[in-house]
């Protein structure tokens, strides 16, 4: 068979398999995998992998043994479908979070209907990203339905947790030697980024907390106390005056969209000093407050600078009143990553798109985070990227959907990625 007649081929069992795919996601929004706290993943990974099993699969489960949030009320549960072809390498492995958020309010239809309307599909998770695991179990099975032996390995899993860090998910996987670089080659996470768009990377998260801590006195005499709201007001003030023009005139190389998020970004998550506002009032001077941050940095910024650059502005803070302490705790840190400009599996990606859409595609990274880092950072797997059908905008929304049209045309776009980063198309 010609690489052209194998290619036409396989697009036209994707085209076949249309009402099975669109189905499939139906399915899986189906099954309220809601994060946090984290419902029905048992469910939803048994689901999948009674499914990859029919399908011709080999079938793995991996609970999360020994991660706090993996209890009995809420299994966190992995599976992972292989189908090995003529060698055991190169692999491919095509990888999906089930989990969603919650629905929130403004629905209006049900999000776990599964509806498919008006050639969308949807409800909350349709995007991100049970799309995304149905068009990769889609694209295996078109290349097995083309009767295509493929020269290595391809593996789909379904992973929990992508929505509140994916520790018990992609990083338990990867941390356990699951996907690590002596037997995955290549990574796809089916994201949805639009279906014409390979994500490389993501800026890095550095979440913290500051406390204040000044004098309580009493409210009627607060010249004998150290108000350590005012503490906190002074790091704001220097934080809108001093940081925040600095951050935004920083700008990666990196191709981060939506434009404003190709510079380095602050956001105050929340703060509480003082007494709760809605309690019996007392007449007393704060002495403690305390606010959390969200600090999006660049790749060129690296995290050590990143903070210092915090700490040294406590310290100017300090030096305005004294009496004020501030101490800082990091919460969260997630270095930035990108995949290598000359990849295969971009390489691989942009041929599907330009043979299925007849375009070019745009290489973009991710103004938030997702478990890319876990696979470059953790597994060492520093071929991975991000595709998959539907629209970023709609990720976490009311009426979430994703087009059925985006659904075949990202499912082709990874058969044919998975056919030439396993050699079928040498
Ligand atoms: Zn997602």
């Amino acid at each position: 068979m010609t690489a052209a007649s194998l290619i036409d081929r396989i697009l036209t069992e994707v085209e076949r398999a249309t009402d099975e795919v669109v189905g499939f996601t139906s399915d899986l929004i189906r099954i309220p995998t809601v994060n946090p706290p984290g419902e029905f993943y048992e469910d939803c990974a048994r689901f999948i992998g009674d499914h990859l099993g029919r399908l011709g699969h080999e079938v793995e489960y991996f609970a999360a043994e020994g991660r706090p949030e993996h209890t009995t009320r809420h299994p966190r549960v992995n599976v992972v479908g292989s189908r090995r072809g003529l060698a055991a390498r190169p692999t491919v492995h095509l990888n999906g979070h089930f989990d969603v958020v919650p629905a929130g309010e403004g629905w209006t239809l049900d999000p776990f209907g599964g509806i498919v309307r008006d050639g969308r599909v949807y409800g909350r998770g349709s995007c991100d990203m049970k799309a995304g695991i149905a068009a990769a179990v889609y694209a295996v099975e078109a290349i097995r339905r083309a009767g295509v032996v493929l020269p290595g390995t391809v593996e789909v899993s379904g992973t929990v947790d992508e929505e509140s860090g994916g520790f018990a998910g992609v990083a338990w996987l990867a941390e356990h030697g699951r996907l690590s670089p002596t037997r995955t080659d290549y990574c796809i996470i089916p994201e949805p980024l639009n279906v014409d768009r390979i994500c490389v990377g993501h800026r890095g998260v550095y979440w913290f907390e500051v406390a204040a801590r000044g004098h309580i006195a009493h409210g009627s005499m607060p010249f004998l106390g150290v108000s350590a709201i005012d503490g906190m007001s002074r790091l704001l003030q220097a934080i809108r005056e001093e940081l925040m023009p600095t951050l935004a005139s920083r700008r990666t190389a990196v191709p981060v969209v939506p434009e404003g998020a190709r510079a380095a970004t602050l956001n105050v998550n929340g703060i509480f000093g003082g007494q709760p506002v809605d309690g019996i009032q007392t007449p007393c001077v704060a002495d403690v407050c305390r606010a959390v941050f969200d600090r999006r940095f660049l790749l060129e910024e690296g995290f050590d600078r990143t903070k210092q650059e915090v700490e040294a502005l406590l310290e100017r803070v300090r030096a305005l009143e004294p009496r004020v302490q501030y101490s800082l705790r990091d919460l969260m840190v997630v270095h930035p990553t990108r995949t290598p400009d000359d990849s295969p599996v971009i390489a691989a990606l942009q041929g599907g798109i330009d043979r299925v859409l007849g375009k070019q595609a745009e290489l973009i990274a991710s103004p938030g985070t997702y478990d890319h880092k876990h696979v470059a950072r953790i597994a060492g797997v520093p071929h991975c990227v991000a595709y998959g059908p539907g629209e970023l905008e709609q990720a976490h929304q009311p009426d979430e959907y994703t087009r059925v049209d985006d659904i075949v045309n990202s499912t082709k776009v990874l058969a044919l990625a998975v056919l030439d980063l396993t050699g079928a198309l040498r």
